[in-house]
Order: C-alpha cells, then structure tokens, then sequence
C-alpha cells in the first residue's frame, strides 16, 4: 500500500478515488483496513491538504477533537461531546473531519457479516442481538450512529464547507437507501475542509452510555438555545445523527424489541438538557 502526503487540497482530491482513501488520524480508517472492512491501494494523508485550528466560528475539518474540547471559542455543546467521546489518546489523533465520516461500530458490520450495509439482503442486528442499535430510521439498517460530535454539530445548525460546496451538517447525512448505502452525501473524492458553528445563547451535551469513559453513545443528546428556539440533535438513536424538536418526537420512535430502553433514556435526556439550557 502506498502512502501519500499531499501538499494542498487541490492535490489531495486529485489523488482520491480508484483505490485511494482519505486518511486523518486514522484511528477509525486504520483498524478497519487491518481488519479487511475496507481495501485501499494508496492512502491520502490529510495533514497538510485539511485546515487545522479553530478562528471564531470556523474549525478546521483536521482539528482534534482533544483541542476542540478545550477551546473556550467552541461552544460548550461541543466542547463536552468531544470531551465525553473515546479516550484521550483516541482524542488527541481523531479529527472532527474523520469523526463525522467514521463508519459503523455494529458489530455485524465490523465482524463481515454479509448484511444489508454490506450490501447483502437482511440486517442481522434486527433479528439478532441488537441493545446498542436504532430507535429512528431502522427499516433497513438499524445500526446506530456513533458520534457525539455530529449530534452537537447538528444541534448548533453548523454548516460544512468541502472542496466543492456548502452544505449543512443535517444535509451532510442521509439513511442509506437500496440505491446508496453510504450515510454521508459526499462524494468519494470529496473532502470536508471546514466547519462553521454558530455560536449559540447556551449549550450542552448529555451521554448515556455503558462505562463512565471511553463508551460509544447509548444515546446522545445536544441542545442549544438560540434565543427562544431550542434545537436538538441525537447521536446512537438512528443510522444517522438524528434532530427531534422536543420529547414528543420520540412517540414517533419505532424501537426494535431490544432498544425499547433508550426511548425512556431519550427522553429523559431531553428533559434534562432542556432544563439545564
Ligand atoms: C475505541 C474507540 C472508541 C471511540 N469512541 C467514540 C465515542 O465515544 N464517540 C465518538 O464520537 N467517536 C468515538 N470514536 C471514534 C473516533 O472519535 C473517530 O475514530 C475519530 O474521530 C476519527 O477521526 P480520524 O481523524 O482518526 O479519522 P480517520 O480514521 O483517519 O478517518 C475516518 C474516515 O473519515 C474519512 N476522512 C477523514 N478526514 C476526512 C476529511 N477531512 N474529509 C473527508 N473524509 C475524511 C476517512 O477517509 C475515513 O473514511 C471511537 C473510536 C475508537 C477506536
Ligand atoms: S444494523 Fe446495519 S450494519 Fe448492522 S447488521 Fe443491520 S444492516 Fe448491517
């Protein structure tokens, strides 16, 4: 496998595709090419072609989620659902850029599987083990998505500036379909440069998840407050980010047997980070 390290943007989109892969920290990319899940012949190393650093409002899509969390520009949304993701050392290499495009942890996926996201015909998870899966958009795939991150940035209405357009974070992610069965938008050359994160009048990001440190979300829940308007945004409930409007939107859940609990965690949540902002 070959190694690339190219010098600017244009010339990182012009070496993806065909075999080439955008590599970051690689803390998600890596494992997966060890383990077979993906296949590439030349990675794309973002250091130099991807902004880093946060200015205002606009983050760099190779800033580290360990900077974001520190950063008294970065709303507190999130601040703390960077703060709450993986480990510190997992931190200190994952960018925001492969945060928001990390693949799914569904271990029926990850352990190959042939199901529907792999492009089979049945989702294992459903009528397996699922307790970690979906309660939102489960017909096909139940898997659940894992970033804190993109439910805060989702929460904030931030906007995403690729190489080639701007589009919002709640664009960014669609539910896969027989036709497409990826959860991002973008293109497979296409990189995300940069982020625009509005600054809201208060903020915060709530987890519920098996261990104190170190756990994917059960459930996520950002909010933030612009002046009377109070947005959410969900992580582990959907194959994508998810944004409800309040706890009402969860009677619309359509929970599988085994993810029934985290509707009850949901809103609870809900309440709860209502009440803090
Ligand atoms: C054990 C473990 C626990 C974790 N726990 C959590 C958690 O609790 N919450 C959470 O939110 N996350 C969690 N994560 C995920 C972690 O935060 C991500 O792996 C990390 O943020 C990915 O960033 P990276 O720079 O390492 O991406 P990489 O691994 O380098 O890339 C990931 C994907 O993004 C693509 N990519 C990278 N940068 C760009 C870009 N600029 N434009 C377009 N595509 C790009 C790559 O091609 C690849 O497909 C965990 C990961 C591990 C391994
Ligand atoms: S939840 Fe999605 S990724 Fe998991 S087995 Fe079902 S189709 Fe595959």
């Amino acid at each position: 496998m070959e190694l690339r390290r190219p010098p600017d943007a244009q010339h990182a989109v012009a070496a993806l595709g065909n075999g080439s892969l955008a590599l970051a920290g690689g803390t998600d990319l890596v494992p997966l090419l060890r383990d077979g899940i993906v296949r590439a012949d030349t990675l794309v190393h973002l250091a130099d072609a991807v902004p880093r650093g946060i200015d205002g409002t606009r983050i760099g899509a190779g800033t580290t989620l360990a900077e974001l969390e520190v950063d008294p520009q970065v709303p507190a949304a999130l601040r703390e659902a960077c703060a709450q993701a993986a480990s510190p050392q997992l931190r200190s290499m994952g960018t925001i850029g492969g945060n928001l495009r990390q693949a799914t942890r569904c271990w029926y996926w990850r352990l190959r599987f042939p199901c529907w996201l792999h492009g089979g015909e049945v989702c294992h998870a459903k009528a397996g083990q699922h307790r970690e899966h979906a309660i939102f958009g489960n017909e096909r795939c139940a898997s659940a998505h894992p970033s804190d991150p993109a439910a805060a940035l989702l929460a904030l209405g931030a906007r995403v500036r690729t190489d080639r357009r701007e589009l919002s974070v709640a664009e960014l992610y669609r539910l896969p379909t027989d036709e497409s069965r990826d959860v991002v938008v973008l293109a497979p050359d296409e990189l995300v440069l940069e982020l625009d994160v509005p600054l809201p009048d208060a903020s915060v990001y709530l987890k519920a998840m098996d261990r104190k440190k170190w756990a994917f979300p059960l459930v996520g829940v950002a909010a933030a407050r612009f002046g009377d308007r109070v947005a959410f945004g969900l992580a582990g409930v959907a194959p994508i980010p998810w944004a409800v409007d309040s706890a009402d939107d969860l009677d619309r859940a359509t929970p599988l047997p085994g993810t029934a609990y985290k509707v009850q965690i949901a809103r609870a949540l809900i309440a709860r980070a209502f009440s803090a902002l």
